[in-house]
């Protein structure tokens, strides 16, 4: 499947799932060194066509396609250069996720054993003026470990080694958000301990191929 065929049907599916509202949001994908393939600026997800999708330089500058670039590409641009493995950026604002991102970020704790390993620490950048530098700066001290990240009363990004990863790393990301928001009006959250931990740590390389490094362990 071609780079913009799999970049529209997670656009497609971000704004069905209700990640995104009205122009929210934006999808993007590392074509190669010098370009990056992104959803333009002010285009609703959901009836984004393969010609709507913009290229980009590593500077932000358009190539090709006759839209605006967001000025959210900044996010992108940053997570790509920091991290070489990272094919995919997906940024959304999906109500559970983003509720915790305007509340206390009770994500961050180790609940279940398959969303330690399979999205780390979420973490929350502080708050940063939409549209400029100041996101990816807020980024900074979290994007070398980071799979997803909430952005403190904005949303939510996560990054993936394909369009695919990316975008079940967000789905993931809301989906735990939805589970925590009724587990915390039911009563106590019963989490891992220690021994769980260590235990879990010890056999996700082996079962699961996934080598967690110091900073997504708890
Ligand atoms: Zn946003």
């Amino acid at each position: 499947m071609s780079l913009r065929k799999e970049l529209i049907e997670v656009c497609h599916k971000a704004y069905q799932n209700k990640f995104v509202s009205a122009y929210d949001g934006n999808l993007s994908a590392r074509i190669d060194s010098s370009k990056i393939l992104i959803t333009p600026s002010a285009k609703c997800k959901g009836s984004l066509k393969e010609d709507d999708l913009i290229v980009i330089d590593y500077d932000g500058n358009l190539i090709e396609g006759n839209a605006k670039v967001s000025t959210e590409a900044k996010i992108h641009l940053f997570a790509y250069k920091s991290r070489p493995e990272v094919q995919s950026v997906v940024h959304c604002h999906p109500v559970y996720a983003s509720a915790f991102s305007i509340t206390n970020n009770i994500l961050d704790q180790p609940i279940f054993p398959e969303v330690i390993l399979s999205l780390g620490r979420i973490n929350i950048c502080p708050y940063a003026t939409p549209s400029t530098p100041e996101v990816p700066n807020s980024m900074k001290s979290f994007i070398a470990h980071s799979w997803v990240l909430l952005l403190q009363n904005h949303g939510a990004i996560s990054f993936g080694k394909s369009i695919e990863e990316a975008y079940f790393k967000m789905e993931k990301l809301e989906h735990f958000a939805k589970i925590m928001s009724v587990a915390n009006q039911l009563g106590k959250i019963n989490k891992l301990n220690e021994v769980q931990l260590k235990k879990l740590y010890e056999i996700s390389d082996q079962v699961y191929g996934i080598k967690l490094s110091n900073k997504e362990k708890f």
